[in-house]
């Protein structure tokens, strides 16, 4: 680069300022001097480099043609300010354009050179190229602006602490949960904020500080001090910085005193159910099998009554004896079957592997004589094995391939007995070609006693579909029905895979 001309230079003078002009030269930063108006006087290499321009182009220019105009105030303020004498030098960061346009963030720093009457005769400027820098700091600030942010609006009650435990971010739940407000927390130790903080949570924070992560899904905490008890479930995960040190930690609570509360209610309820509901069968056998002994006595007496004065005591004696049997052993078929009811929990077996096609042959082998009398076609296709109360099961077959003999129409019935997986259980289908049930009836037909027919019609009480129902539940199945009326009708039922 041309040096300023100084008229008094010897050659011995040259060779000592030779080394400078070298550095200068080749110097990776951009240095120039500029004239008093702006004028680029000289300029290395590096600066050529930086704003694409050729040396000759840029001797043609001033550094206000290559500067931002939104910093070119700045800079000419600091300028006139070094002429007036109030500064002997100036550093700033502003901006430079490129000859392609583009923007080049620098670090500028000038001083003045005056000739001996103190007389300004040009600047020396040093130009360094940070747009890198700043590039990347911007992006720093960008990212640390986003998870500001981030945590801020989390809809969870977060905190990240340093090492000290001073706070770094909250989110607004936290400022919530606490009610503090943001700055008189941010910066602020967790142990200032909370000085009877109690030594169990000292350790943990020591422990997570040590990078092992910690948390309790519902930690009862001590009680509010108007004894309200409050149950929290809290996480702390340790934070690494880019050395990969813990550079301290996360914390995230969450108030679950309700839930908690609301869990425990639900407990008590269904505790208080199946205790209930165990009196009840309990109520059921005992009632059911204590009554069977007056109830074998009346129909007894009734008997003997028919049986020594029959036709002795006139007609209308005999027809109430006979109501008074008829009576009683109807009441015993009731009772039997609530009895039945009451031991599908009290008397039930442990659940094992049952083949199912074991457990439809012994009902099938039951229903022997009824089959035959009916003249019924079964078909019994291949099925799986179930995890169940194999007597259960076989019940829930029997009571199914009756009904489907039972509430048969004229021509011979049909029944076939069929299983698929869904999910995981097998759902079984038992269809039959008989009368059929109209739909608004399907859920009806469950219940205890309820029938749809006389026993004129159909002998029966009412307790089979029941029986399935209750077996099938403590399976933990269920069983609906697809049926029309006069259409036949398909009864489903699920139980759990082996
Ligand atoms: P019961 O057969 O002793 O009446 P259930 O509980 O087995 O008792 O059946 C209840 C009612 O559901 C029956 O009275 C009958 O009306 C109807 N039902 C059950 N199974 C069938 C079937 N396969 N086809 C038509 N109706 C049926």
């Amino acid at each position: 680069m041309p040096a300023p001309r100084n008229k008094k230079t010897s050659s011995v003078y040259d060779i000592r300022l030779q080394p400078f002009r070298d550095a200068v030269e080749y110097s990776a930063i951009g240095i120039a001097t500029v004239g008093l108006d702006g004028s680029w006087i000289t300029l290395n290499e590096a600066l050529c480099n930086l704003l694409g321009y050729t040396q000759k182009e840029l001797l043609g220019r001033t550094f206000q043609d290559v500067t931002y105009p939104d910093d070119l105030n700045a800079d000419l303020e600091k300028v006139r300010q070094m002429l007036a004498g109030e500064l002997t030098h100036y550093h700033m960061e502003k901006r430079y354009i490129h000859k392609d346009g583009h923007i080049i963030w620098i670090i500028l720093s000038v001083s003045l050179v005056r000739d001996k009457e103190r007389e300004p005769l040009y600047f020396v400027s040093q130009i360094q190229d940070i747009t890198q820098r700043k590039k990347v700091a911007d992006e720093l600030a960008t990212s640390a602006g986003l998870l500001k942010e981030f945590i801020k609006n989390t809809p969870a009650a977060i905190a990240m602490c340093d090492r000290d435990m001073n706070y770094l971010h909250v989110s607004d739940r936290w400022l919530l949960a606490y009610g503090v407000d943001r700055d008189s927390i941010i910066g602020h130790s967790h142990y200032d904020l909370f000085p009877h903080q109690s030594e169990r949570w000292n350790k943990i924070y020591e422990r997570v500080l040590e990078g092992k992560p910690e948390g309790c899904a519902e930690d009862e905490l001590p009680p509010c001090p108007d004894g309200t008890p409050v149950w929290f479930n809290w996480e702390l995960l340790p934070w690494h910085n880019a050395k990969g040190e813990v550079g301290g930690l996360i914390q995230f609570n969450q108030n679950v005193t309700q839930q908690v509360l609301a869990k425990q209610e639900l407990e008590r309820l269904i505790q208080d159910l199946e205790r209930s509901n165990s009196e009840l069968e309990q109520f059921a056998y005992v009632a059911s099998h204590d009554m069977q002994e007056p109830l074998r006595a009346v129909a007894g007496c009734a008997e003997i009554l028919k049986s020594r004065f029959g036709n002795q005591l006139g007609e209308s004696a005999d027809e109430l004896i006979s109501h008074i049997v008829d009576g009683a052993s109807r009441m015993q078929g009731l009772i039997n079957d609530l009895l039945q009811i009451s031991q599908v929990s009290s008397q039930a077996s442990p659940f094992e592997t049952v083949d199912a096609n074991e457990a439809c042959r012994a009902a099938l082998l039951n229903l022997d004589a009824l089959i035959k009398k009916s003249a019924a076609s079964i078909e019994l296709t291949n099925l799986p094995d179930v995890m169940g109360d194999r007597t259960q099961i076989s019940q829930i077959f029997q009571n199914l391939i009756s009904n489907a003999l039972k509430y048969r129409q004229e021509e011979a019935p049909q029944v076939t007995i069929k299983a698929t997986k869904v999910n995981n259980c097998w759902e079984f289908a038992v269809t039959d070609n008989g009368i059929g049930i109209a739909p608004e009836f399907h859920h009806k037909i469950f219940g205890i006693f309820q029938r749809l027919h006389t026993r004129n019609d159909y002998p029966g009480t009412g307790i089979g579909l029941a029986l399935c129902k209750k077996i099938i539940e403590r399976h933990s199945g269920e069983i609906w029905l697809k049926s029309s009326l006069g259409k036949g009708a398909t009864f489903y039922f699920t139980l759990p895979q082996n």
